[in-house]
């Protein structure tokens, strides 16, 4: 039976690329009678985070992208969260090196990096390769008396020559031996890397179907190595073409929201956002823009997928979003929807202890808490105008906040307000004054609830989405 799946790194906000290639893999999998798995890929660590794990899983499923074996509903392969199966990968790696397919490198930072000069000198790719690597046995043993750190790297081809892989979309793609570099398959701390990992749970998790971004082609060719070396049969794969700004380039949130919450906060509808993503690439046989999931299950057919690079415009999908708010809910059913999204008890009372201070009647909250469910505030250069000091200071100020708020990783109000305080501190300015200008772009105005207040209740994607709005 067809399996797929869709293995996001939990590294940081659900991105909308994520939703696009998890569709995809649904599609596949329901077509095909299978099963679509969710994992999480959080082996490295240090950029992991429960939250973004969390935030992955509730945007998907609000997207009602629902997964049939994954770490909450758990399933016969699991467990589904790779660092939960750290032990099988160090057994693998050990495999591979007992095998000759791998082999302990104790090669430092310097060394790479003179080894990497030395290639380009010599006019090769500076792809390192197990010849360029490997050290006299004698000079391993000292390193390794001495306890030095070592990785696991796997085996390559050193000679002239391609690697074929089969793409389901593509046809045959060439790749160059000569760029396929001895790959770090367990680093240093025990950890596997994507590479291992990934192949050994596609393996272990039955996968038989890899759609994917095709920024992963290059690491085909590994990945094909790695299958051979244990004798598994690789899964078929498919690249997915990126998702694409306006102007052409790689989908990024410098030019375009990416986070699946932001266009949740903005109010845009799930089945609108999921239908706007079946059409990156892909088109219904008759056509028509508008379709559910389940027309687009009804006729998937992967042959249909173009690949172009698609566009992600926003103008578009606010376009299509229309289309379902006026033709498909009715007035009992958009109310339900307005509650949901922002008039639910939940979310009034966590907003009405900022406002209850300064109303004296019930009308005027929303004046007060209008901010709150905007979207991006008509924000301009007037609009800073009572506040004091030099546009390029204010712009500079809005600048170092938003670039705070971009590492923060929990947000919550009293990590924001240390940052801000930090910088305003860094800044040689009274508090006060470095929060003026962020009252505006957050809020459209200086006479509005406590600006750290206002951040934590709009949370990081809408709150990052004024502040780049108000530098522009
Ligand atoms: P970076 O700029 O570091 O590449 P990013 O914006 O691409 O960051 P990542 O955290 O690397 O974000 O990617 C998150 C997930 O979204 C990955 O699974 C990635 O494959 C997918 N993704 C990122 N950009 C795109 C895109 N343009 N089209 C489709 N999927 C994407
Ligand atoms: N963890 C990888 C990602 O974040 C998975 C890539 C793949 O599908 O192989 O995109």
């Amino acid at each position: 039976t067809v399996r797929t799946r869709v293995a996001p790194s939990p590294t940081g906000d659900p991105h909308v690329g994520t939703a696009y290639i998890a569709l995809f893999n649904l599609c596949f999998a329901r077509a095909h009678g299978g099963q679509f798995v969710l994992r999480i890929e959080d082996t490295d660590q240090a950029r992991s985070t429960a939250e973004s794990e969390q935030a992955i899983m509730d945007s998907l499923r609000w997207l009602g992208l629902d997964w049939d074996e994954g770490p909450d509903v758990g399933g016969d392969y699991g467990p589904y969260r790779q660092s939960e199966r750290m032990e099988l990968y160090g057994k693998y790696a050990q495999q591979l090196v007992e095998e000759g397919k791998a082999f302990i490198c104790y090669r430092s930072a310097e060394e790479l990096d003179a080894l990497r000069q030395a290639r380009r000198e010599a006019g090769n790719s500076t792809a390192l390769k197990p010849s360029d690597l490997q050290l006299p046995a004698e000079e391993v043993a000292k390193r390794e008396a001495a306890g030095e750190p070592y990785v696991i790297r796997m085996m390559v081809p050193e000679g002239e020559g391609h690697c074929d892989i089969e793409d389901m979309l593509r046809g045959t793609i060439e790749l160059d031996w000569g760029m396929v570099d001895a790959q770090i398959i367990l680093k240093s701390d025990g950890m596997p890397t994507y590479h291992l990992a990934n192949v050994v749970d596609d393996h272990l998790m039955g996968i038989t179907h890899v759609l994917r971004g095709e920024e992963w082609i290059n690491s085909a060719p590994k990945h094909k190595l790695l299958y051979d070396y244990f004798g598994w049969d690789m899964p078929q794969l498919c690249h997915l073409p990126l998702l694409r700004n306006p102007d052409k380039s790689k989908l990024s949130k410098r030019k375009n929201p990416t986070s699946i919450q932001y266009y949740q906060r903005m109010g845009f509808l799930p089945e609108a956002l999921l239908n706007y993503l079946g059409r990156m690439g892909w088109s219904m046989p008759d056509e028509s823009e508008k379709f559910s999931l389940q027309e687009m299950l009804d006729c998937f057919d992967l042959q249909r997928v173009s690949l172009g690079g698609p566009i992600f415009d926003v103008e578009k999908l606010r376009w299509l979003n229309g289309l379902w708010i006026r033709e498909d809910l009715d007035t009992e059913e958009l109310a339900q929807r307005m509650v949901e999204w922002a008039y639910n008890a939940e979310n009034l009372k966590r907003v009405l202890p900022h406002a209850q201070k300064r109303m004296e009647t019930l009308s005027d909250f929303a004046p007060l808490a209008a901010f709150l469910v905007s979207g991006t505030l008509p924000i301009e250069e007037a609009s800073f105008a009572g506040i004091k000091g030099e546009r390029e200071d204010i712009v500079r100020h809005l600048q170092f906040a938003l670039w705070r708020m971009e590492e923060l990783r929990h947000w919550e109000r009293d990590a924001i307000w240390n940052e801000l305080k930090a910088l305003a501190e860094a800044e040689g300015l009274k508090v006060k004054d470095f929060l003026a200008p962020l009252f505006v772009a957050i809020a459209g105005s200086a006479a509005s609830f406590s600006v750290v207040d206002s951040m934590d209740l709009l949370g990081p994607d809408m709150s990052r989405a004024r502040l780049r709005h108000a530098i522009e």
